[in-house]
């Protein structure tokens, strides 16, 4: 870890001792089917967020659409906008304040690397959420629609479980 920096990463759970493989499979089942997203937005990929949550895109058919308005009560942070190093502190401090087990998704260019406000001599902007914190999706574009905020959900799911529930993705074929 970077000396100075805000990381604050907290993949810190410990090993259990003994392992129950159907409890475990249940229990991601459980995990990546009632993903509960923080009410948090930034800069302007969170109105791209919020359309998600509406009523045209329903978020809540993958269980993922009961933003809560406390970080107590949330197990994914997406990082939807501009990250300036005055709000990163807060947003570390929210990381923190979520439970284990807990997800990142980094939503938008400017989430993943700072977008379009990277260039030579800039002062205000965090380049990157992993910079933060440990993320766990990406989610390209400037800013991505609402069924790339979906897509990346259901990676993120697909991550917890280890297996993709819908739509099930085949390889092309030549
Ligand atoms: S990626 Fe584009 S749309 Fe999203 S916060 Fe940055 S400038 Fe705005």
């Amino acid at each position: 870890m970077e000396k100075g920096s805000f990381y604050v990463g907290t993949e810190n759970l410990q090993s259990p001792i003994v392992r129950f493989a159907a409890l475990d499979k249940l229990l991601a089942l459980g995990r990546a089917n009632s993903l509960w997203p923080m009410t948090f937005g930034l800069a302007c990929c969170a109105i791209e967020m919020m359309a998600t949550g509406a009523s045209r895109f329903d978020l809540d058919r993958f269980g993922a659409g009961v933003f809560r308005p406390a970080p107590r009560q949330s197990d994914v942070m997406i990082v939807a906008g501009t990250i300036s190093k005055k709000m990163a502190p807060a947003i570390a401090t929210l990381y923190d304040q979520m439970p284990e087990p807990k997800w990142v998704v980094a939503m938008g260019n400017c989430a993943i690397s700072g977008g379009p406000f990277v260039f030579e001599g800039q002062y205000g902007i965090v380049e990157g959420a992993d910079k933060l914190l440990p993320v766990d999706v990406y989610i390209p574009g400037c800013p991505p629609r609402p069924e790339a905020l979906i897509e990346g959900l259901l990676k993120l799911e697909e991550k917890i479980t280890g297996s993709r529930r819908f739509p099930r993705v085949e390889p092309e074929k030549a």
